[in-house]
């Protein structure tokens, strides 16, 4: 199995391999739950499974049970895989018996010295986050990226590649996850949420609110979300249908991408109901629907479309939703629709 949002990733790999060019050290990069490790576990079972990757041969099955983002509760240097020839690194319990923020020098030496020892198989090490390391730590490293040995593969994993010195760039070649905002991704995260919760929320909708990253988009629904995101849509109907309280928005503070969100939902379904004819079940969306006209629900939800599309930019998405909660505040009773213009496309 392989994530939608990998494939291109994915290929790039692939192509390395078939072709023989798999260099000594590898970087992958993508924002945070984008899936870099289940990105470099496909790529190690591609490389050890003799079916490439079957996912049911003794090599697929022992590799699936390495959990190395587990918390242990002591301190390790490295941490070795279920399959005897792969290792990882990542940053451990300090002396205070905290998480530390870096990877240290004793880690990257202790990582580069059970790599080093000569065997016949291939032999991988994994550090995540490579962005973790700190000066020490990235200088030992960049020693060993030096001297290459043979049959040897180090994969780095790093959320901003730019936060990497540039002579352990220069080392690897690199291959980045990007988001993801199309369809079949949004049909894998439809079958990978709730049922209940698939009801309310459209996936690409969640999609963009998670910036595109579909592992974000599930964690979203954990928890508190679903509960605030009521609230929002119960303050958004209210806004409408007393346009006094879109001065009381302090609910949205910090939540202005989900409020959007939230809001394209909201127009998406009153177009529906409108074209459909139906009534809903929330009765505040109807009375608001009932006095609206259908061209100012559709002008209105291609503005809020286009403020989010902007939030992937460097806007200040306040003002962003306060132009859009503006017009939606008179939506039951404007007599033309007002340009919206985001100061920041000019
Ligand atoms: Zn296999």
């Amino acid at each position: 199995m392989i994530f939608p949002w990998h494939k291109s990733a994915y290929s790039k790999l692939k192509k390395m391999i078939d072709q023989n060019h798999l260099p000594h050290a590898l970087l992958i990069t993508g924002v945070e739950k984008i899936g870099k490790f289940e990105l470099t576990q496909k790529l190690i079972q591609t490389l050890l499974c003799e079916e490439q990757s079957c996912g049911q041969c003794e090599v697929c099955l022992t590799l699936k049970k390495d959990n190395p983002r587990e918390v242990l509760e002591h301190s390790a240097l490295i941490r070795r895989s279920h399959y005897p020839n792969l290792i990882f690194c990542r940053s451990e319990l300090n002396d205070s018996g905290t998480i530390s923020k870096d990877i240290r020098v004793d880690q990257v030496r202790a990582f580069c010295e059970s790599l080093g020892k000569t065997a016949d198989a291939l032999q991988i090490g994994v550090i995540f986050y490579a962005d973790q390391m700190n000066a020490n730590a990235a200088n030992s490293l960049l020693k060993t990226l030096e001297e290459p040995r043979r049959n040897t593969l180090i994969i780095l994993l790093a959320h901003n590649a730019n936060s990497l010195p540039a002579t352990i760039l220069s080392r690897c070649q690199s291959v980045h996850i990007n988001p993801t905002y199309d369809q079949e991704s949004a049909s894998w995260l439809s079958q990978n949420i709730d049922k209940e919760v698939r009801a309310d929320f459209d996936a690409l909708q969640l999609l963009e609110g998670a910036h595109g990253v579909p592992f974000k988009a599930i964690k979203d629904l954990e928890g508190d979300y679903f509960f605030q995101y009521q609230s929002w849509q119960n303050l958004l109907l209210e806004i409408a249908i007393n346009p006094t309280r879109v001065n009381e928005t302090e609910l949205f503070d910090g939540n202005e991408l989900q409020v959007l969100s939230c809001l394209q939902q909201l127009l998406t379904e009153g177009i529906k109901l409108k074209v459909l004819k139906y009534d809903s079940a929330n009765l505040e969306l109807n009375k608001v629907i009932e006095k609206t006209s259908q061209r100012y629900l559709f002008k209105l939800l291609d503005d809020t479309s286009r403020a989010i599309a902007l939030s992937k930019t460097t806007v200040n998405m306040k003002l962003l939703l306060d132009n859009v909660l503006i017009v939606w505040s008179h939506i039951t009773h404007l007599k033309h629709y007002p340009t919206i213009t985001h100061t920041q496309e000019f």
